[in-house]
């Protein structure tokens, strides 16, 4: 069971791992829960839903926390990245505003995506990290992606995550570097 009912996320992850296992998200298994995100860190995150799905189901599953970690603000907004501004939730276009305003004055623009993935296998946690360098660029720039994408440039490009689109970023982007360590690691020792 992949911990999320995210479209997007459950065909990705099922381009990566290929045929060879059978991928079911938590509508697929009748949980229609919002399973609180409480801890301070992804990897605490990621092992709660993680541990939520286990715990009720007894089914093998994996689940997945990303934060956008800014290096000027001390890892902000990390953790926090889907609710960065207060006012509004899972508001995209506030969220890099805010960030953007915080950060009007600061030259060191570095930044990254990280992606913490929690897979329970018969009990037993693993955890799996991706993660891709950049820098924050001064403005938005491009329109597809999501999220911080057209303000997030990775490292060895001059172009926003936005612009480069999907192709570029599913090659290179923190959560595929993840997913492929999990598909590596079921394909090696499941
Ligand atoms: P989640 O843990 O995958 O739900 O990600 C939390 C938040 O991080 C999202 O709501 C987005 O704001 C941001 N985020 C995660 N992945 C990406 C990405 O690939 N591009 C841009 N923003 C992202």
């Amino acid at each position: 069971v992949f911990a999320t009912n995210n479209k997007h996320k459950l065909s990705e992850i099922k381009d990566i791992l290929g045929n060879d296992f059978d991928i079911v998200s938590l509508k697929d298994i009748g949980c229609d829960v919002d399973i609180p995100e409480t801890a301070d860190t992804l990897e605490g995150n990621a092992s709660i839903k993680s541990h939520y799905i286990y715990d009720n189901y007894r089914l093998n599953c994996f689940a997945d926390d990303t934060g956008l970690e800014v290096d000027a603000l001390g890892g902000e907004p990390g953790v926090r990245s889907a609710r960065y501004d207060e006012h509004t939730d899972h508001d995209s276009e506030a969220n890099m505003r805010k960030l953007l305003s915080k950060m009007s004055n600061v030259k060191d623009r570095t930044a990254r995506f990280r992606t913490v993935i929690s897979l329970i296998i018969n009990g037993v946690e693993h955890q799996f990290e991706g993660r891709v360098e950049g820098r924050i660029a001064t403005e938005k720039h491009g329109t597809e992606g999501f999220g911080y994408d057209p303000i997030f440039i990775p490292d060895g490009y001059d172009k926003s995550f936005a612009e480069l689109g999907e192709e570029v970023k599913n090659q290179i982007s923190h959560r595929a570097r993840a997913v492929k360590k999990l598909a590596e690691y079921l394909s090696s020792s499941c």
